[in-house]
């Protein structure tokens, strides 16, 4: 029987339909050929974006040259501006305000054809420092309340250029996601004095089934009512509301996961396309009591049609339970995770 399960913390309803039940190779993705062409995001291309506001450099190289591993730049076509002030007016009973923002690109590697579920441990790290840097920089900017890191990863998933990078949005508003998060780990709060993400943690850990991989200090996770087969959650153990006060240890064993949760992924469905979110809290929150960051990852592998449009419902032909059982097979021959040659023998 088909089964209607709702998120914990969105109050969010998902259909688990069995009968439309589905396993990892049904699911054939289509593999586009690249483009081949010019690309603005290549070492010795840098004139073609605007100047970076953050590099990790070869020591000595001059910016906004070709010695780079990473370089986030300003989106050249971004979805909001940085200049000028909100402008916030009422139309009657509109609400309206100017488009400012930050629209930002994390250009991953210097290498083009390189993706980013193969990186290093260690260059993966590097990619996660640039997120906290970046956050840590624009949440001095008192107009602005989040910022939104995320990837899209393959054409399906929404990436226009092939070279792999993520992006990032700061905004002058709460994300209606982001609220509505936030207001139901509040009334779970509200009522239990615990953090719900800390709860589910102790559950999947207590039950076993959903959970995909863990390290020490992160979770992999399928959640309860995912919205998507292979939906994943990756979850600090030890509570934190703010991605950005993570130590570099920490910072590392994040990499650590991310890395593996992604292999795994890729090895159930070959060229899988995706986008991960970063969810923390609003900017200058001063540590939540009842938040808790975490990355979701969302295969992008059906379709969003009338029925999700109208009622915001998404039916699911993969129970959380059978995806994460896959994902935990899926590496079964290989072990521990890809590191740096250097830092293997070092
Ligand atoms: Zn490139
Ligand atoms: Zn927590
Ligand atoms: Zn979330």
């Amino acid at each position: 029987m088909p089964e209607l399960r709702k998120d914990p913390v969105l109050g969010r309803w998902i259909i688990i339909s069995k009968e439309r039940r589905k396993r990892p190779t049904d699911f054939l993705v289509e593999v586009v050929p690249g483009s081949g062409g010019f690309c603005p995001l290549c070492p010795g291309n840098e004139s073609f974006t605007p100047h970076e506001v953050y590099a990790v450099r070869n020591k000595g190289a001059v910016s906004n040259t070709s010695q780079w591993q990473i370089r986030v730049v300003p989106n050249k076509y971004p979805a909001l501006i940085i200049e000028g002030d909100l402008g916030k007016e009422g139309l009657g009973l509109y609400d309206r305000m100017n488009g400012i923002g930050a629209h930002e690109v994390i250009i991953e590697s210097p290498q083009h054809d390189k993706n980013f579920a193969d990186f290093s441990i260690e260059k993966m790290a590097l990619v996660f420092k640039a997120y906290q840097e970046r956050i840590v920089d624009l949440s001095k900017d008192q107009r602005f309340k989040y910022v939104m890191v995320f990837k899209n990863h393959g054409k399906a998933a929404g990436a226009s250029l092939e070279h792999s990078h993520s992006q990032l949005i700061a905004l002058p508003i709460l994300p209606r996601m982001i609220v509505s998060e936030l207001a139901g780990a509040k009334s779970h709060y509200n009522y239990k004095e615990r953090c719900i993400f800390c709860d589910i943690i102790r559950q999947e850990i207590q039950f076993k089934e959903r959970v995909v991989c863990q390290n020490d200090k992160f979770i992999t996770i399928t959640p309860f009512a995912p919205r998507t087969p292979f939906e994943m959650w990756i979850l600090p153990k030890r509570h934190s509301s703010a991605y950005f006060s993570q130590s570099d240890a920490d910072i590392l064993a994040l990499a650590e996961i991310f890395s593996e949760s992604l292999r795994r992924l890729c090895g159930c469905i070959a060229n899988v396309p995706y986008n991960f979110v970063l969810h923390t809290e609003p900017l200058r929150s001063g540590g939540l009591e009842y938040y808790h960051w975490h990355f979701e990852i969302v295969p992008k592998l059906t379709s969003i049609a009338g029925f999700e449009w109208g009622t915001g419902f998404y039916i699911n032909p993969l129970p959380p339970e059978e995806a994460a059982g896959y994902l935990r097979e899926s590496l079964e021959n290989t072990s521990g995770g890809i590191h740096d040659e250097q830092d293997i023998a070092g």
